[in-house]
């Protein structure tokens, strides 16, 4: 069990009754996700779980953009600011068999924990959630975006298959999953409602009271009950396969991974980057977004 931490790129707080908050607190990255970030948010969510007073937990995001993904500059070893967590070892092997084991840890370990965490999670997304973005999305229970929004998983440019935690064809339905997938364009918030990927779009100014007002209504059923309900829903998705496909694309990931490494000598393939915000800005100038 995590002990409490003084956070440093996430807040906790309790905005209401039976109601614990996690805000994610790196705007001017646009919440670029560092493996602090993620080991904090993982330690918060314990701390929610374990709190008998909590039986909602919202997770929130600072700025105009709820994550841009794993944060590529950060070079953080696990081990190097708390002992892991999850046991799959080799962390510190060199080459395919520690970037796996990292990856183990922090994306797919992580996302699978969260999203049997037996309270109800609400995530509340405005702006860009982009590739490990939809990693502290999809996991969760309930999604509320602003009207802004936007889903989004490019990484088939370089030369991967999708993000770590692939639950995109359950998510948005298998057609819609290839499209997104194999063109890396956004899903805004209103398609998303249609593919029931989101619960419910409301305007950016209403969102965080929005979210907060459904956290309470449901914190105030017994914990019980919404404990069992989520264990139910997700036993069904369980029936479907789901973890048995997440990891197959998981096994396919860490292949794209180790054949990037051979061919550009790196875990992606460089050219993508500019692919994407070349892509990005053609896309913002056709909104005629400044
Ligand atoms: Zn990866």
């Amino acid at each position: 069990m995590s002990q409490p931490q003084p956070f440093e790129e996430i807040r906790y707080d309790k905005p209401a009754e039976r109601v614990a908050r996690i805000t994610l607190a790196r705007p001017e990255k646009h919440n670029g996700q560092t493996t602090r970030m993620l080991y904090e948010i993982n330690d918060a969510l314990d701390m929610a779980m374990d709190d008998d007073d909590v039986h909602v937990v919202v997770v929130a995001a600072d700025g105009k953009n709820f994550s841009s993904g794993h944060d590529l500059n950060d070079r953080t070893k696990i081990g190097e600011l708390r002992p892991p967590i999850l046991g799959f070892g080799g962390y510190g092997h060199a080459g395919p068999q520690g970037h796996m084991a990292r990856e183990q840890e922090i994306y797919l370990g992580f996302c699978w924990r969260w999203r049997n965490l037996p309270k109800p999670i609400i995530v509340q997304v405005q702006g860009k959630a982009i590739a490990g973005g939809l990693m502290l999305v999809w996991p969760f229970d309930i999604i509320i975006a602003s009207d802004d929004a936007e889903f989004s998983d490019p990484v088939v440019a370089f030369g991967m298959n999708g993000h770590e935690f692939f639950v995109h064809a359950f998510e948005v339905g298998h057609r819609k999953a290839k499209q997104m997938l194999f063109t890396g364009e956004p899903i805004g918030a209103a398609e998303a409602k249609t593919l029931g990927m989101v619960n419910e779009v409301v305007p950016r100014e209403e969102l965080e009271a929005f979210t907060l007002a459904m956290a309470e209504k449901i914190a105030s059923r017994p914990m019980i009950g919404l404990k069992t309900a989520k264990m139910s829903v997700n036993q069904s998705m369980d029936a479907q396969g789901m973890w048995n496909a997440i990891q197959s694309a998981f096994n396919l990931h860490q292949f794209g991974h180790a054949n990037n490494r051979v061919i550009h000598g790196q875990m992606i393939d460089p050219a993508g980057l500019e692919t994407i915000k070349r892509e990005a800005r053609a896309s913002k100038e056709r909104s005629g977004k400044s």
